[in-house]
């Protein structure tokens, strides 16, 4: 556990978590598990900081973000090596993404906030009860947020949060994954040496057990995190009417159209589909190709695999392709998928085992010859596998993109820019890209999140802050009649009035 400036006393009765390097085995640290009245301490301080915090001019807020912007990049061998050590993931993985998403992020919000969160005029005069009358609306932060994230991005779905729910003028107490706990940690560091005031922004480190203390003590979740978990989260947060934001699991369709550019399609599949080990809730999870070009681009695909090279990242920038697998029991489920898929008819093409050896490494894999009978064409994977399916149409990899349970990001693949984005908005997905995939979340002024069971509302753009406030209405009357019109002797009168105006305006229907 950790806090910024003074230290929360945590009694440890829940024992510790050891942090492992999935890429080595190696136990590289251990940390406290938190337990419920060690969240209700950390709450406790979180609340006392917040009013002052909020206080706080924004641009006064903004600057310490800026602070912490260069801090990323005058400390980055120390945060790469921080990430990379208790993920596992190659050095590449950590820098394109951890790292440089976090830092630009950090400078996005210190920017858009002000925007953002600054009053908004709404126009009143559309109703003549209103004249004489100002309106607008004030975005005022929740109190304390808590944040919980997964292990696949240590920084990006954990503290990236964080930012937004921070800038908005709200304590964060954040629980990181209880594997990936280290780099969650190095973010106090960073914010407190930016001159973040003591106790707005905390880490609770901790299980499962600690997650839900969390939920007990906030006025507001963000929850990134598996289905499942997700829903207890939202049952948790229904207890206490408090709001709460889901970003979860994904089955990432790409759809390749025969008149694609094949190279680009195939080079993409290969590098999105095992990027960060294929641990990516906006990956490529499963590819729908039209039959003309089918075997050239599975080719193409599978030439790019095998030639992958995989293993522990310590030899330092370019050594290796693909990196670990980060959550022991993943490499359980991703050998269950290519498993049942193989019993069911399916081909490996490449891959398609654990790798021997030490670390916890599951060899890039290309299925062939899958279907939607198959938990590799319908679950989440989160691995570096690639099930590719001959369609016979547009309509019909259309009709088995949305043939799932869930709607997180998608992918279009045509030379046709407008039969693109015709397809586009004919797929169940929070995001769809034509001709790329997953550059969308570089984009932090495009929301993004899920439909179906991938999640409730939306990180980036304008709700990606908002939803760490509260809405204010208020409504300024400038100038009034003399007499007051609702004053009783003339509700009657008015009345009749209003109405009559009302059918004036309203009563030919629709115009
Ligand atoms: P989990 O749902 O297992 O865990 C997520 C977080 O919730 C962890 O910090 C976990 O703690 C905590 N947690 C577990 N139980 C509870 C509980 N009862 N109450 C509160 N918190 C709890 O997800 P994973 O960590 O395995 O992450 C992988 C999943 O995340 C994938 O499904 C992936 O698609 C999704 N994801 C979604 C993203 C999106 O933007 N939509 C982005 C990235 C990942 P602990 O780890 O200590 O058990």
């Amino acid at each position: 556990m950790a806090s910024s400036g003074q230290t929360v006393v945590v009694n440890g009765e829940h024992g510790t978590i050891g942090v492992e390097n999935p890429a080595t085995g190696e136990l590289i640290s251990t940390v406290p598990v938190l337990d419920a009245a060690d969240v209700a301490a950390l709450a406790a301080r979180a609340r006392a900081a917040q009013p002052a915090w909020a206080a706080r001019d924004i641009e006064a807020r903004a600057a310490i973000f800026r602070r912490a912007q260069k801090w990323m990049f005058d400390n980055s061998e120390r945060v790469l090596a921080t990430v990379v050590s208790e993920t596992g993931k190659t050095y590449e993985d950590a820098n394109l993404t951890d790292l440089g998403y976090t830092a630009v992020a950090l400078g996005f919000w210190a920017k858009r906030a002000g925007r953002y969160l600054r009053d908004e005029r709404v126009p009143v005069r559309d109703n003549p009860l209103n004249l004489g009358k100002r309106a607008f609306i004030r975005h005022v932060p929740i109190g304390l947020v808590g944040v919980i994230g997964p292990w696949n991005y240590p920084l990006v779905n954990s503290f990236g949060d964080c930012i937004p729910a921070m800038m908005a003028g709200n304590s964060v107490i954040l629980k990181p994954s209880e594997v990936t706990p280290l780099s969650s940690l190095l973010m106090v560091e960073m914010m407190e040496a930016c001159g973040l005031p003591d106790g707005v922004f905390q880490v609770a480190t901790g299980d499962g057990s600690t997650g839900a203390a969390l939920i007990g003590e906030v006025d507001s979740i963000m929850f990134t995190g598996s289905t499942r978990t997700g829903r207890k989260v939202a049952v948790a947060a229904a207890e206490r009417l408090i709001p709460c934001h889901l970003e979860l699991g994904g089955k990432d369709p790409m759809i390749v159209l025969a008149d694609a550019d094949l190279d680009r399609a195939a080079n993409a599949a290969a590098f999105y589909s095992m990027l960060n080990g294929g641990q990516i809730c906006i990956s490529i999870e499963r590819a729908y190709v039209e039959a003309p070009v089918y075997d050239q681009f599975v080719g193409k695909v599978t030439d790019q695999i095998r030639k992958l090279r995989q293993g522990p990242p310590g030899g330092g920038v370019g050594t290796v392709d693909v990196g670990a697998v980060i959550f022991p029991p993943q490499a359980e489920i991703v050998d269950s998928h290519v498993r049942d898929a193989v019993a069911k008819g399916a081909r490996v093409l490449t891959g398609g085992q654990r790798r021997p050896g030490a670390g916890r490494f599951y060899e890039p894999t290309v299925l062939v010859d899958v279907d939607h009978t198959m938990a590799a064409m319908t679950e989440e994977t989160f691995g570096p596998t690639l099930p590719i399916m001959k369609v016979h149409s547009a309509d019909e990899a259309v009709a088995l993109a949305n043939d799932s349970i869930y709607g997180l990001q998608a992918s279009i693949w045509t030379k046709d820019l407008q039969r693109g984005e015709a397809l586009a908005r004919r797929l169940q997905s929070g995001v769809v890209t034509v001709n790329d995939a997953l550059l969308n979340y570089t984009q932090l002024n495009l929301p993004m999140g899920g439909w179906k069971q991938s999640g409730l509302g939306t990180r980036h753009g304008a709700d990606g802050i908002r939803k760490y406030t509260k809405t204010q209405s208020v409504m300024v009357t400038r100038f009034a009649l003399k007499k007051e019109l609702f004053m009783f002797p003339y509700k009657g009168w008015v009345s009749r009035s209003l109405l009559g105006f009302y059918r004036l305006l309203y009563g030919r229907g629709e115009r």
